[in-house]
């Protein structure tokens, strides 16, 4: 087996190699390589300690050094170089209590989470794979280094790590690791929101966001997102529906494009069904009030996954919007976007028409010719530049103050009021016009 390492990397392992010590690239990029993926970053695991990485080259950063990691500038690249290490006793399924470097690469790939992790390369040393992770790629598994159940009781999580290489490899999950997820699930509980939240939406927005539904079989989303065993518990009585909640939310994750807001919307575009739910005398269910409370339970549910405020602000918008359905004339839209923001346009369309697609065929081709009406006339608004927001106007407050109308919040009413003028009637938005209405009006 012969991997195409580049230039850079060559060079760094080849340094080390002059220097006197092993050198290997390790890791994702020899899993990606095999697969014939480009792989996204090179890392190399090196015999040599930090203090003799930092003296074989010009210029490097101690970036992770506590855990023997160099970053080494080469060619103006950055590559992380790692001593081989093996991590000493876990006692609280999160952190090793020290690492400790050693001089052995089989060492420091049996301490690596699965198979297709744990393989080194060189030129001069060839592929090493000692736990058959070639193997586990040609026949798709993910399967941990050793005994599954030790693996996880020292970093659970590595669980949730296996399900995020499932959906982004399109894996299946060995038997034996699989069984100890279920077992283990509950140690989840000791990890960081932080560290679960990476994972979770590396694997969301994979092109398998499906797999979401691994991590619910096996009890991982009960620590972490209980709120979404309640819509896989939730069913939709209604001929609108062919899904439960839950299943319905993971063709509506299918069918947006694999970007982190858009996915996450997606995934919480329903959250408040399970406690909207009412069943009518005929049977059917119906969720009124979901998508506000719904955008409530998101902007909670994202807090605690420590999401940055603007993703936040992003989802809760698209899911409070999500299920208003204006019929489609230019008004009626133009009133949408000034309500919305005409910024998150593009991203409501997209999800709105993933949520058809994610409901039972029935009147399936009308609502779909409805949201392209509603594109088609969100873009004609766009292209001929109506007034959709108070700074559309073509008057500011300053004309308002100039008019007599003393600072404060009269200002902000009185445009306003201007704008759903405009809004109904788009000639308006005239200079003269609108200092007549303020004379008017003030
Ligand atoms: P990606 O392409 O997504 O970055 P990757 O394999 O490089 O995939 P990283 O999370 O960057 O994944 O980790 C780099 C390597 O470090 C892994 O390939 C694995 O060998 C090892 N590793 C990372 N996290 C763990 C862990 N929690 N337990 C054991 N080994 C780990
Ligand atoms: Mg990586």
């Amino acid at each position: 087996m012969q991997i195409a390492l580049p230039d850079p990397v060559k060079k760094v392992i080849g340094i080390l190699e002059e220097h006197g010590y092993e050198a290997y690239a390790v890791g994702g990029c020899v899993r990606d390589s095999i697969m014939g993926v480009t792989p996204h970053d090179w890392d190399v695991t090196t015999s040599a300690l930090p203090q003799e990485v930092k003296s074989c080259f010009d210029r490097t950063f101690d970036t992770g050094i506590e855990h023997g990691t160099v970053t080494v500038r080469m060619y103006g690249q950055s590559f992380e170089v790692t001593t081989y290490r093996v991590d000493g006793d876990y006692e609280d399924g999160r952190h090793p209590n020290d690492v400790t470097f050693t001089a052995s690469l089989e060492e420091d790939l049996k301490r690596r989470d699965f198979t297709i992790n744990a393989m080194a390369y060189s030129d001069r040393g060839g592929l090493v794979d000692l736990f058959g992770g070639a193997d586990d790629i040609a026949s798709r598994v993910i399967r941990c280094v050793g005994d599954p159940r030790e693996r996880f009781s020292e970093d659970a999580l590595r669980m949730l790590r296996a399900l995020r290489f499932s959906a982004q490899l399109d894996f299946e999950i060995d038997p034996r690791t699989l069984d100890a997820i279920r077992e283990l699930s509950p140690t989840l509980e000791k990890i960081s929101a932080e560290r679960i939240t990476a994972e979770m939406v590396r694997l969301i927005t994979s092109d398998h966001p499906e797999r979401i539904e691994t991590v619910y079989d096996t009890g991982l989303t009960a620590v972490f997102f209980p709120e979404w065993d309640e819509m896989m518990a939730t069913p939709q009585h209604h001929h609108h529906h062919c899904y439960d909640v839950g299943h319905h939310t993971i063709e509506v994750m299918k069918h947006v494009s694999a970007d982190r807001v858009m996915r996450l919307t997606a995934m919480l575009h329903d959250v408040a069904k399970p406690i909207c739910r009412k069943t009518d005398p005929q049977g059917e269910d119906h969720f009124v009030g979901h998508p506000q409370l719904g955008a409530d339970m998101a902007r909670d549910i994202l807090r605690r996954f420590k999401m940055d405020n603007a993703t936040i602000d992003h989802v809760c918008t698209l899911v409070r919007h999500h299920d208003e359905r204006p019929t489609p004339t230019r008004r009626n839209i133009r009133r949408l976007m000034s309500r919305v923001g005409a910024e998150h346009m593009p991203g409501l369309i997209e999800l709105k028409i993933a949520d058809v697609l994610g409901q039972s065929g029935y009147k399936r081709e009308e609502k779909l010719a409805e949201l392209s009406e509603i594109r088609r006339l969100y873009e004609e608004i766009l292209a001929e530049g109506e007034c959709v927001k108070i700074s559309d106007l073509a008057v500011t407050g300053k004309d308002v103050i100039a008019a007599g109308v003393p600072r404060g919040p009269e200002i902000g009413r009185l445009l306003k009021r201007l704008l759903d003028m405009v809004i109904e009637d788009p000639t308006q938005n005239d200079r003269e016009i609108l200092l007549a209405r303020i004379d008017e009006w003030k």
